[in-house]
This record gives C-alpha cells, sequence and structure tokens, in this order.
C-alpha cells in the first residue's frame, strides 16, 4: 500500500519534472519484481538470485551514488522503504549504496572493474562486514586483524549482523593493521575487500527480530589470505573513508525510513477509515485523527529534509550533520508510526502475522542498524 500523492509541495523543490515519470516507472518496476516476490523472500529470509539479477536487468541497481542522478536514488530508496519490507529494503540498500559506496569513492580501478559491473548487474551480491561483538558505534575496539605473510596479507575475525550474510558474493570489511607504527584499533584500520569464496570465510545465519529478508549473518575470517590489491583506499586509514562513507550510509537509511512512514501512513489511513469502534470509523474520533496528524506532519518535514539532505548529495555538499539529523528523526519517527499503526489495529496488528506487526518489528531495526540514535544525537551536539 502507498500514498498516492508522490508529488506536492514542499519536496519537490528539488525535483524535476521528469521526476515524476522515473517516480512512475520505478514504482511499476518495484511492484512487479519485489512486492510479487516479497512474502516468499520474507520467509525464505532472502532475495532470490533471480530476484537480484531482475533488480540487476531492471536498471535498479546502478543509480548513481552522487551528482545529480543521486535525485533518482534517492526517489528509488524512498519507493523502495514504501514497499513495507524493512529486510527487502536493507538488503537492496546495503548492496546497491552502502558496501558498493566503498568501491565507488575510494577503490582502485581494477577493483571497480572487478565488482561493480557484477553488482550492478545482480549477478554479484555485496556485503558490509564493519561491526564485531566489542565494536559497533565505537569502531575503535576491533578485533579483526589483518597482518603481512611472506606471500600478502592475511585476515582473522568475525563480523556479526551482516545483511546480505549468506549470499554475499564480496564483502567489504573493517580490520586493524598489526601493529603499524605503534597505534591500535581504528588508528590503523584498515578497509578491504573479501571474495565471499576465498578460503576461511564462513558464515551462520543470525535470525533477528525483523528485517526477514536481509539475510543478517555472522562472518567469521579464518585465516584469509588477500593481495595487497585488496586494501580499499588508503592501507591504515581508514578513519578517513569512514567519515564520508557513514554519511552516505546514513542519508541512503533515512530516505528509506522516509518511504516506510509514508507506508505505514497509508496503511493507517486505509485501516481507520474502514475499521469501525463505536458506529463511526475508527477515524471519526478526535484522538485517532489528532494522533494521524501529528505524524503527517512530522512526515512532511522529514520527508522535505530527506529531500534536501539527497539535494546536497547531488551537490556533493552532503555534512555529517545533516545525515545525522535525517537518520534520526526519520528512522524514530518511522517507529512512532510503526507503534501507532499498531495500536489502532488492535488485537488484530498485533498478531505474529499482521502487516502492521511486521511494520512495528522492522521499524525497530531503524534507530540501532548503521548508527545509533545516541551515537547520531552525539554529532547532532558536537556538529552544533
Ligand atoms: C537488523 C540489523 C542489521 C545490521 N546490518 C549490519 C550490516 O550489514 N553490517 C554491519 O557491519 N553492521 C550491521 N548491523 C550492526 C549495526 O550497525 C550496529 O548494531 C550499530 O552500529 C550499533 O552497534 P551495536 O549493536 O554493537 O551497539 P553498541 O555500540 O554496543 O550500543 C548499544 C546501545 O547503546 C546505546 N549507545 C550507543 N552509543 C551511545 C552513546 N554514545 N551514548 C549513549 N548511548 C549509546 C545505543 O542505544 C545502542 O543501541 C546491523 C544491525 C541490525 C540491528
Amino acid at each position: 500500500m502507498r500514498r498516492d500523492d508522490p508529488g506536492g509541495p514542499g519536496h519537490a523543490d528539488f525535483l524535476a519534472a521528469d521526476h515524476d515519470g522515473f517516480r512512475t516507472r520505478v514504482r511499476a518496476l518495484l511492484d512487479s519484481l519485489v512486492s510479487a516476490n516479497a512474502e516468499d523472500w520474507e520467509s525464505e529470509r532472502r532475495i532470490s538470485r533471480s530476484g537480484w539479477r531482475s533488480l540487476g536487468e531492471a536498471g535498479l541497481l546502478s543509480l548513481d551514488h552522487a551528482g545529480p542522478g543521486f535525485l533518482h536514488s534517492a526517489i528509488f530508496l524512498e519507493e523502495l522503504g514504501g514497499l513495507g519490507f524493512g529486510g527487502i529494503r536493507a538488503s537492496v540498500a546495503v548492496h546497491a549504496y552502502m558496501a558498493t559506496s566503498y568501491l565507488h569513492m575510494f577503490g582502485t580501478e581494477e577493483q571497480r572493474q572487478r565488482y561493480l559491473p557484477g553488482a550492478r548487474q545482480g549477478r554479484l551480491i555485496a556485503a558490509l562486514a564493519l561491526t564485531e561483538s566489542t565494536a559497533g558505534s565505537d569502531l575503535r575496539d576491533l578485533a579483526t586483524r589483518v597482518y603481512a605473510t611472506e606471500s600478502g596479507y592475511r585476515v582473522q575475525g568475525e563480523k556479526l549482523y551482516v545483511a546480505n550474510g549468506s549470499q554475499a558474493d564480496f564483502l567489504i570489511t573493517l580490520a586493524a593493521s598489526r601493529p603499524p607504527r605503534g597505534c591500535s584499533g581504528l588508528g590503523a584500520a584498515s578497509l578491504l575487500v573479501v571474495d565471499g569464496d576465498a578460503a576461511g570465510v564462513s558464515r551462520h545465519p543470525e535470525p533477528m527480530l525483523g528485517w526477514h529478508s536481509a539475510d543478517v549473518c555472522r562472518v567469521r575470517l579464518t585465516d584469509v589470505d588477500i593481495g595487497a590489491g585488496q586494501f580499499v583506499g588508503r592501507p591504515d586509514r581508514a578513519i578517513l573513508h569512514l567519515v564520508q562513507a557513514l554519511d552516505f550510509e546514513r542519508l541512503v537509511a533515512g530516505l528509506l525510513a522516509v518511504g516506510g512512514v509514508g507506508h505505514c501512513l497509508a496503511l493507517l489511513h486505509a485501516f481507520v477509515r474502514e475499521h469501525h469502534v463505536k458506529g463511526v470509523p475508527l477515524g471519526a474520533h478526535q484522538a485517532v485523527r489528532h494522533r494521524i496528524a501529528e505524524l503527517e506532519s512530522s512526515y512532511e518535514l522529514v520527508r522535505f529534509y530527506g529531500y534536501r539532505a539527497a539535494w546536497l548529495q547531488a551537490n556533493g555538499r552532503l555534512d555529517t550533520r545533516t545525515a545525522s539529523v535525517l537518520k534520526l528523526r526519520a528512522t524514530e519517527l518511522a517507529v512512532t508510526a510503526a507503534q501507532t499503526c499498531l495500536q489502532f489495529h488492535g488485537a488484530r496488528g498485533y498478531a505474529a502475522d499482521a502487516v502492521a506487526a511486521r511494520l512495528y518489528r522492522d521499524a525497530m531495526a531503524g534507530p540501532i542498524a548503521g548508527g545509533a540514535s545516541e551515537l547520531l544525537r552525539d554529532l547532532v551536539y558536537e556538529t552544533t
């Protein structure tokens, strides 16, 4: 279920006339390629290989990460979020934006040629493996190590909560370099691209409360041999790259969440029109109308802000504060909207297989994954 009004004032200030046609095309493609398969992917807990290929063939995995074309990406991400399946949107966004962005931004020409054409076509699936048991919000306590051997380099460690984990053909990961110039942790960490079929890579499903089709796994890297050509960006200086990449990740997560809020509101409107309490539609009760009006007004603001952030990215001006504000506000609004949606559905919304229950489970991951809200509040405060 989607909102009827993709256009409208406010966010449209950042878009051009041809963007409406693009949105219409994207909606039709997502309906036929994703919505039609979404329930199957949810129960299989991952997007099928054929699903990835059809997304690639439709051109939905090769939209721009930067420049004016990013506004098309913003529309795609909002529409993807608007499908109402948090796991699918996370999986696609991790692949097409978050993981591959490291190669786009910091990769060598050889790395780009090796991985990106396959990723665009949906033949190769990408994952981003940063988090560890002791390194989440604070990546300084990395336990994963990369060190030189006689013939190259070796990686050793374990990454948690890796979306697309079981299927990933390549993983962008982060490891502390041992022990360069006397510093440890993020002070001397490197970004790496590791092939999924390399000896020593093993994956173990980590079923989550929501995001069922995101294929979240624990990934072990046991003595994985890599070459010097698998360092992404400057060895030992991952910190320089992470700041930029994490801002981009938060922008993407924020735009997906904006779409999620829109979907949730559409469901809520439909339900309060058709469900009757005390002989009148639920939406006739003032308490319900006011609650929905609060959500609507917050949605307007956050959607406008989302397109402003996308416009900044399109113009090479995205900053940490904007990305943090967007991700913080959009993902937390998605939780509030999902909670309200479930509440007004009553017990039927709390049934394990209810759509409202799925929206709630999925929304709860938003303020944690890709930067917990508290970390973002710190960043907003520090950039004030
Ligand atoms: C569904 C899902 C999918 C994910 N997918 C991926 C993936 O594909 N790749 C990947 O690398 N990671 C992934 N993650 C991990 C995610 O990025 C981390 O969960 C996140 O960075 C937070 O780290 P943590 O869970 O270790 O929490 P911690 O850092 O241990 O923090 C625990 C809690 O403490 C609070 N907190 C954190 N910082 C502060 C602070 N400064 N002040 C006050 N309170 C604070 C927050 O409430 C936080 O949730 C995923 C997570 C989820 C839930």
